[in-house]
């Protein structure tokens, strides 16, 4: 290992990008960084971007105007702070972002950034470095695995990207152009790595991906395995008590995925399944290439399959060409299907993307109101969802202590904090809590003296 310094990384965005700020601390640590939580300290910035919220790349640039003026300062004390920006942004800007922010020292895709040492050394070296290139090789094959020592401490629940890409090509999302098309990693390295977050004391994963139900990797049989097949294997790993996977194409719902619900105990009763809009008309042009008609069968496979299972969704409101009649269509959808929490957005032209082309964008004015409405119906059905909690006993995994001293703050299988009095020694635990309290986003409870375990499949009624 090489002389210690400080490594500050800023994630913005989803989950695959947390995790792949966490790979490339990883892949920085033989160098000798260390991660610091303050950006003053640091000897290396790395801003590990977003592209899909409206503003992201402003808002990229904001930042880096921060991260300029300690640069600035920290080269007042005789001190060389290199600044690296990663992820999706960096994909879709490239030499854009040096020409407006000279002070960034390397611009990496979100594909490369297992080159991260070299392309530093080369930083260093040479001045300014662009790399958003896809690369031929794959980068999880290039990446080291994280060392215990790095594991530990960061919790008891992990995400593992299982899934990159995607081929799906939805009118009004830059995934496609900013992480390329679908990759899968293979089971086997999936599985080492999982075995070696249990080692380290993880208890809960989510196997995530852009389009992580398309997951279709090469099995330890040599065949394409589906995701079904990889959750399953993943489930009878010693030491992980409970999965998730996060994020999912209703089109690809497929039989054996929808069957796991129901048959594996270990799968939590919870899904994220966006589908954006309740107008066929409005999926059609976002090229989903499903009707409401297929969202609302694939609902009705899943809750036959796990009953209490808890959906949450995205939505996308004022897309191009969506009437008062499009819209109308999306809350009775949300009324008809339930959800326990759901994100929703204004619609946003992201450039390179058709959507951004097309005629009859919606009004700003008209875009907020009907977000407000449907914001309001979410916001009901989740309060609703939670007080139908009330009373009932549920398994919580402990993730951290809380804010007040002998406090615990843990999941319910539907993905919802939960605050309990407990001693510290149950962090990493699932014990069973009975819900004594709702409050707007979390619950509050009590141990309860029954036996700690997950929900049963069937019966538990959300
Ligand atoms: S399926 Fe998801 S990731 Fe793929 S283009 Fe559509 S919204 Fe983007």
């Amino acid at each position: 290992m090489k002389g210690s310094r400080k490594l500050y990384i800023k994630s913005f965005g989803c989950q695959m990008n947390v995790y792949d700020s966490q790979r490339m601390a990883d892949t920085l640590a033989p160098d000798g960084y260390i991660e610091t939580a303050t950006p003053a300290d640091a000897d290396l910035v790395i801003l590990n971007t977003c592209h899909i919220r409206e503003k992201a790349a402003e808002k990229v640039y904001s930042e880096l105007g921060r991260m300029r003026r300690l640069k600035e300062a920290a080269a007042g004390e005789g001190r060389n702070v290199m600044i690296a920006v990663a992820g999706c942004v960096a994909q879709a800007e490239g030499e854009e972002i040096i020409r407006r922010a000279p002070a960034v020292d390397l611009v990496v895709g979100s594909q490369n950034y297992h080159r991260l040492p070299a392309l530093l050394a080369r930083a260093a070296r040479t001045g300014k470095v662009v790399d958003t290139q896809f690369p031929v090789e794959d980068k999880f094959d290039a990446l080291a695995p994280p060392s215990p020592a790095a594991t530990r401490g960061r919790g008891v629940t992990a995400f593992v990207t299982v899934q990159e890409g995607c081929d799906k090509f939805c009118t009004f999302c830059v995934v496609p152009y900013t992480r390329g098309a679908e990759i899968s990693r293979p089971v086997r390295k999936i599985v080492a790595e999982v075995e070696r977050l249990a080692d380290a004391g993880v208890r809960e994963i989510t196997l995530i991906g852009q389009n992580v139900n398309a997951y279709h990797g090469g099995g330890e049989d040599g065949r394409s395995w589906p995701l079904a097949r990889l959750i399953a294997r993943v489930a009878e790993l010693p030491g992980i008590e409970r999965l998730r996977y996060s994020t999912s194409h209703p089109l690809d719902m497929t039989d054996d995925l929808i069957a796991a619900h129901r048959d594996l105990p270990r799968l939590m009763p919870q899904l994220h399944l966006p589908v954006q809009s309740g107008s066929d008309r409005i999926l059609a042009a976002m090229n989903r290439r499903h009707t409401r008609a297929d969202y609302v069968d694939v609902v009705a496979r899943l809750k036959a399959a796990r009953p209490d299972l808890a959906l949450s969704s995205d939505f996308i409101v004022g897309f191009p060409g969506e009437t008062e009649d499009d819209f109308a269509a999306t809350l009775g959808l949300v009324a008809e299907v339930g959800y326990s929490s759901a994100f929703s957005f204004k619609y946003s032209p992201r450039p390179g993307t058709p959507g951004a082309d097309m005629d009859e964008q919606v009004e700003e004015e008209v875009k907020s109101e009907r977000l407000q409405r449907l914001q309001q119906e979410i916001d009901r059905q989740q309060a609703a969802f939670n007080r139908s909690c009330l009373g009932r006993t549920l398994s919580v995994l402990f993730e951290r202590p809380g804010r007040h001293g002998g406090q615990l703050v843990g999941r319910s299988p539907y993905l919802q904090p939960v605050q309990v009095e407990a001693p510290e020694t149950m962090l990493g635990r699932i014990a069973a809590v009975t819900i004594t309290e709702i409050a707007s986003n979390s619950l509050f409870g009590a141990l309860a003296q029954a036996p700690a375990r997950e929900p049963a499949f069937a019966g538990a009624g959300a």
